[in-house]
């Protein structure tokens, strides 16, 4: 079992960062978890072919996660895929997820594959194929960035996710609206996968605490040398734990 980071970036266009893209399974099937703009090419990159991935997981509809979905799926057909693909939004997204693909001209009917959309109920254990199973709970992101009465509530929610893979947990926080939201799981973590953008780097020390981690792979990066400095001006007992994601990064797990 492998953890691939397609795109690393944050939201911020990179000559060397592509927008938030992971890839979880083995080499016969992965789940892609976000889907940031550069994820097609990527996944040409990775020698990754297009039909390995047998599920898509959308933590929250910001472009830099959602942007990719679009391209990938059009090259799905394009590449001849023949297996289902099953996408996953947070709950009640699943009718906007089919109005944007159908803007694309993506339309279920066309496609030479079975595209199933599903909504992510809070709290609820998803199993997908290969005995993985995610868990999606509701943080803060979306509410804390635009506190403003425009954006209905309901429509614009942000998940992060528990992955369990084998006999592994990981913890991908996907984008934060603040520092509770890194503790949103009481499980154990072996692995969590946290961004760097929306959430000052101390606060990454009360999840070793809390989750006591093999590694945590710091990820959607805005600045890297604030993180790399910040990295750096831990002891040498605090910093083993950290990782800073590159893309095309693999991490056996
Ligand atoms: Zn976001």
């Amino acid at each position: 079992m492998k953890i691939i980071f397609a795109g690393t970036g944050s939201g911020k266009a990179s000559l060397t960062r592509e927008n938030s893209s992971l890839l979880l399974g083995d080499d016969k099937s992965f789940i892609l978890i976000d889907c940031g703009e550069g994820i097609s090419k990527q996944l040409l990159q990775l020698d990754i072919p297009f039909d390995r991935i047998g599920a898509v997981v959308i933590s929250h509809f910001h472009a830099d996660h959602l942007a990719g979905l679009p391209g990938l799926i059009t090259q799905m057909k394009l590449y001849g895929r023949k297996d289902d693909l099953q996408l996953f939004v947070p709950a009640n997204l699943e009718n906007t997820l089919n109005v944007i693909l159908n803007s694309f001209f993506i339309f279920k009917e066309g496609l030479p594959f079975k595209l199933i959309i599903n909504g992510i109920n809070e709290g609820e254990t998803v199993s997908l194929a290969g005995g993985m199973q995610f868990r999606g709970v509701r943080n803060s992101h979306i509410n804390n960035k635009y506190n403003v009465d425009y954006v209905p509530e309901e429509n614009f929610l942000s998940y992060s996710f528990l992955f369990s893979a084998g006999d592994k947990n990981i913890f991908y926080t996907a984008d934060v609206g603040g520092s509770s939201d890194l503790l949103l799981f009481d499980e154990k973590a072996d692995f969590i996968i946290a961004e760097t953008t929306h959430i000052p780097h101390e606060k990454f020390l009360q999840m070793l605490v809390k989750y006591e981690p093999e590694k945590i792979i710091l990820n959607h990066i805005d600045d890297e040398n604030r993180t790399v400095n910040w990295l750096n001006s831990l002891d040498k007992k605090l910093k083993k734990y950290f990782t800073v994601a590159f893309d095309g990064m693999t991490l056996e797990i």
